[in-house]
């Protein structure tokens, strides 16, 4: 598919999906940059790609640290000269009533999932576009356009992040750097086998999401070929987003 030697920066690919994003790349070939802020969970996802013969570095990164992604950059341009895609995957989320969630708590969710996806891109993009060329991709939310009660700073940073992604698109167009969103739905990151029939049947498409729906997905929005792809988001969610529900 094209990902012989490239770079391809996954922030939070220590566990989830961003694991099974950095996995992905690293089985197609690319040279994957793990930046995960738990040293622990990091070097993990390094080593199962060195396992199975993939390339890849651990560089701690607190994606809320702007001095932590500046040094990301560093320690990737010096070590490969370029940056071809960047995943921002790296999420929280605090499920809390809007009238008890304290302002700390906000701007830790808008700076990990909104400000941290910006300066990961425009310090990426600093480096693309000396290649004239590159590609990021935000791991956006369904609930960026539909939510459960007490998760306004989450929608808020998933709404944004599309917004970001339109707008980047259109300013780093000139530099041939696309730019696009995913919005997972549900997303089993854990015991797949421990879910029950209901959460697999209120699904149009039958199944409940894994993280290798996503992973494909980044594929497909950073591979070359696409190039026609820029400022779009793919909702990836079985469907859920797309049905009605009535209590009957
Ligand atoms: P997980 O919580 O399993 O993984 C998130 C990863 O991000 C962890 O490795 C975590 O590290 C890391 N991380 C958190 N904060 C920071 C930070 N400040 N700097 C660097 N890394 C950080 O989440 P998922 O895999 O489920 O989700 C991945 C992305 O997909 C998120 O953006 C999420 O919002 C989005 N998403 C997920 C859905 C789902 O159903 N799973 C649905 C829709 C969107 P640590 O463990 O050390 O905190």
């Amino acid at each position: 598919m094209g990902f012989s030697g490239k770079v391809v920066i996954v922030t939070g690919a220590g566990r989830g999906i961003g694991k099974c994003i950095a996995m992905t790349y690293a089985s197609q070939g690319a040279r994957v940059v793990i930046a995960e802020k738990d040293p622990s969970i990091g070097e993990a996802t390094v080593g199962s790609i060195r396992e199975f013969g993939g390339e890849a570095i651990f560089c701690p990164t607190d994606v809320t640290k702007p001095e932590d992604i500046a040094r990301l950059m560093q320690s990737v341009d010096e070590a490969y000269h370029r940056v071809d895609i960047l995943i921002n995957n790296a999420g929280i989320g605090i499920t809390k009533s809007p009238y008890d969630l304290s302002l700390d708590e906000w701007d830790l969710v808008i700076n990990t999932n909104l400000r941290g996806a910006f300066l990961c891109s425009r310090e990426a993009a600093r480096i693309m576009r000396r290649q004239r060329k590159g590609a990021i991709v935000n791991i956006a939310s369904t609930r960026a356009f539909m939510s459960e009660p007490n998760t306004e700073a989450y929608a808020a940073t998933k709404g944004g992040l599309i917004a970001l992604t339109h707008a980047l698109a259109v300013s780093l167009g000139p530099d041939h750097i696309r730019v696009n969103a995913i919005s997972p739905g549900w997303i089993e990151t854990g015991d797949y086998s421990e879910l029950r029939e209901i959460d697999h049947l209120q699904h149009p498409a039958g199944r409940v999401g894994r993280p290798d729906d996503i992973a494909r997905a980044c594929l497909y929005l950073t591979n070359d070929e696409n190039d026609f792809i820029t400022g779009a988001n793919i909702v990836i969610d079985g469907g859920m987003t797309r049905k009605m529900v009535y209590v009957p």
